[in-house]
């Protein structure tokens, strides 16, 4: 992710909502990608202060913020939606009579708006219920029945939430917020990265798919690097849970997970390629990449694997000396790095269509 600043020259981070040194609200401007100072002009309004492309542009809070501190991007004030364009996407939250959900669906809408930031960035469509009432982009953002009672196993009778895609619905199950019952899960499953954002870029891989490969032009690309996604997908999960991943899965898939099916593979790799992307934004923001030196502002595949491959070798090693496990737990072999490349283009291609 870039960096942000303040009118007062001050550095802003993505989930403020205030500036630390001046004081001033500020709030993130979706379309025009940047955080930004705001001051308030009466009728629920704030105006942009400063020079910039939005200067003196009028917005209103989104409805999520101004209720439940929940949210902190802008909405333009002649819109006529009271939410913002992330909140938008959201079609149920959890019952917030519930006292710990306010502040689990608060970090899951965070998360969210990480995740459209760098779909923006990288252009890809991002298309709705509104303009696509059957296979647009949803959240449901659901709690097992029990789960005012620290997120055990669901009531006799309840099914557990999954965590899943259909259709362009991506439910998520608002324990993997908790901390501690993501930690507990983590270690069932024997992985050793799981993050909320990190569940985001998987399931958004599912609906690219979707959106991208299914009946299109790459389907056979994708089947000959994926394998064939008709396979029976209930039985490749059940196989995988019942037997793990087969024992040489490091050798030809990016996790243990990807080993389960075409579409699981392709989603762990999607959500991998988005992790790249985002982390190189960030370290170039911070001077942390080095260019190769014949390539200074290339972005094709080569570069970036080159990149990544030293930032990795250093944050894993800055995090050894702070006595932390490694940021980053992965190895890219031969097989996986390909399908990265595949999707590279991919997305290099969504990018450069019209939408
Ligand atoms: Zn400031
Ligand atoms: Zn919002
Ligand atoms: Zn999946």
């Amino acid at each position: 992710m870039r960096d942000f600043f303040c009118q007062c020259g001050n550095i802003l981070y993505f989930q403020n909502n205030m500036c630390l040194q001046c004081g001033r609200s500020v709030g993130y401007v979706p379309r025009a990608a940047l955080m930004t100072a705001i001051e308030p002009i009466g009728h629920g309004r704030w105006q942009v202060p400063a020079a910039g492309q939005i200067a003196g542009r009028e917005y209103k809070l989104c409805e999520n913020t101004a209720i439940y501190d929940a949210c902190n991007w802008l909405v333009p004030a002649d819109d006529p939606h009271a939410l913002c364009v992330s909140c938008r996407l959201t079609r149920t939250i959890p019952d917030l009579g519930v006292e710990r959900h306010l502040e689990l669906w608060r970090r899951i809408e965070a998360a969210k708006r990480h995740l459209l930031y760098s779909l923006t960035a990288l252009k890809l469509p991002i298309i709705g219920r509104e303009a696509d009432p059957e296979r647009g982009l949803v959240f449901d953002f659901l709690a097992d029945a029990d789960a005012a009672s620290e997120f055990t196993d669901p009531l006799p009778g309840h099914e557990p939430v999954t965590t899943g895609h259909a259709n362009g619905l991506i439910t998520l199950n608002i324990a993997e917020a908790d901390d501690v019952a993501r930690a507990r899960m983590r270690e069932q499953m024997g992985e050793h990265y799981r993050t909320l954002l990190g569940h985001f870029r998987h399931e958004i891989g599912h609906y690219y798919w979707m959106q991208l490969i299914e009946d299109g032009p790459y389907l056979a690309g994708f089947r000959r690097l994926f394998g064939d996604e008709r396979s029976d997908y209930g039985a490749a999960l059940t196989r995988h849970y019942e037997q793990g991943p087969p024992p040489d899965w490091s050798e030809h898939y990016i996790s243990r997970y990807a080993s389960a099916h075409p579409w699981e593979d392709w989603a762990e790799c999607w959500a991998h390629y988005l992790h790249m992307r985002d982390t190189l934004e960030t370290a170039a923001n911070h001077d942390l990449v080095k260019p190769r030196p014949w390539q200074r502002d290339a972005t094709d595949f080569d570069t970036l694997t080159y990149q990544w491959t030293q930032l990795t070798i250093a944050v894993n090693a800055v995090n050894r000396s702070m006595g932390l496990p490694d940021a980053y737990p992965f190895a890219l072999n031969v097989a996986a790095s390909q399908k990265l490349a595949f999707i590279h283009d991919i997305v290099d291609r969504a990018g450069h269509a019209q939408y």
